[in-house]
């Protein structure tokens, strides 16, 4: 592993359009915390000339969390103002959790959480969480912008919808419903290491009625166990009219075992993965469910300032 960076030119755009313009240069690449960035340059995965900074250009740090209005956070904030904030944790537990648990955790400190989408490398952790959220990308070149579903964002391993003069410049995850929760959890097959490819990851929102007997929406994301997570689509749609309980879970969770092919290796037969993923499934569930029926308590929001 090469551990010696090559020197490279340093620049510090002050607007998108300079920012974009600057990387899609050839041998030039855009940066905002370098966790990810600066790892590979010095494993010699990749080699630019220029690194383009977007730490200094303004109106990138926005950031908002609203149990009513969503969560949304620009492409420089970095993901220790998710976890330290109070709203993220209550209504977005999925994403929550999914950050508790970044190992090392001061990676938190420099990291970005639009930075870990657009590495886009399989086995991170918070884009599972944000296709449970249903999170939305907005993609802009400093004159016009788009949104697309984080479900539309990755189009292979370390390649995104992120086309050439463009960025990412914040993400939304949509409010959860009234009475919905979210969950995360992650396995690995040996210790924890930052780059264990032997991981799988799983989160899920439910929302229920109003009764808090019937499931009236879910989502269910398996990830690194292919190039991008998978949503469970059939086992989503089967939750939906069912009564809230263990044996829809159990359903949905048998359904995403038959559904993924989990990348297998000596280490980790096929079996035990898809074993663990029909565990995490069920365990996701009913943790999001079991948030979902633990509130909703409308006072609290009537408190809320963003
Ligand atoms: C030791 C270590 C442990 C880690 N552990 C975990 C873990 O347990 N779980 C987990 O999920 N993640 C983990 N990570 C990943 C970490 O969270 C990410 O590396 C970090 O969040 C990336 O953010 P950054 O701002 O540093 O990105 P950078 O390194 O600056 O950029 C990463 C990539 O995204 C691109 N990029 C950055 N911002 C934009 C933008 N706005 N628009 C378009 N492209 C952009 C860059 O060009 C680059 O290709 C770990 C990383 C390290 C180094």
């Amino acid at each position: 592993m090469g551990r010696v960076l090559q020197p490279f030119e340093f620049v510090e755009p002050s607007t998108v359009d300079e920012a974009v313009g600057l990387a899609s240069e050839t041998g030039s690449r855009l940066f905002a915390g370098g966790c990810e960035l600066v790892l590979s340059l010095r494993r010699g995965v990749v080699r630019y000339k220029r690194l383009v900074s977007i730490m200094g250009v303004p109106g990138l740090d926005g950031f908002r969390a609203h149990p009513k209005h969503g969560l949304e956070f620009g492409a420089q904030v970095r993901i220790r103002r998710l976890a330290n904030h109070i709203w993220v944790g209550k209504r977005w537990a999925a994403l929550h959790e999914a950050i508790e648990q970044l190992h090392p955790p001061h990676i938190m400190n420099m990291g970005t959480v639009v930075g870990n989408v657009c590495s886009a490398v399989p086995y991170y952790d918070l884009p599972t969480s944000l296709y449970a959220h249903r999170a939305m990308v907005r993609i802009g070149d400093g004159r016009a912008g788009r949104d697309i579903p984080i479900d539309d964002f990755y189009l292979g391993p370390r390649l995104t919808a992120v086309g050439p003069g463009e960025m990412v410049t914040s993400i939304f995850v949509p409010p959860p419903a009234a009475d919905a929760g979210s969950a995360f959890k992650k396995i690995y097959k040996a210790r924890r290491r930052s780059d264990d490819l032997h991981k799988i990851n799983a989160a899920a929102y439910v929302a229920l009625d109003a009764a808090k007997e019937t499931i009236v929406d879910a989502t269910l994301v398996i990830g690194s166990v292919g190039a991008m997570p998978i949503r469970i689509v059939d086992a989503e749609t089967g939750l939906v009219g069912k009564a809230a309980g263990h044996a829809a879970y159990e359903a949905a969770a048998e359904i995403a075992a038959g559904a993924v092919a989990p990348m297998t290796d000596a280490a980790w037969v096929e079996e035990i993965r898809t074993e663990w993923i029909r565990i995490l499934a069920r365990d996701v569930l009913e943790q999001a469910a079991s948030r979902a029926r633990s509130r909703h308590d409308p006072a609290e929001d009537a408190h809320l300032a963003y």
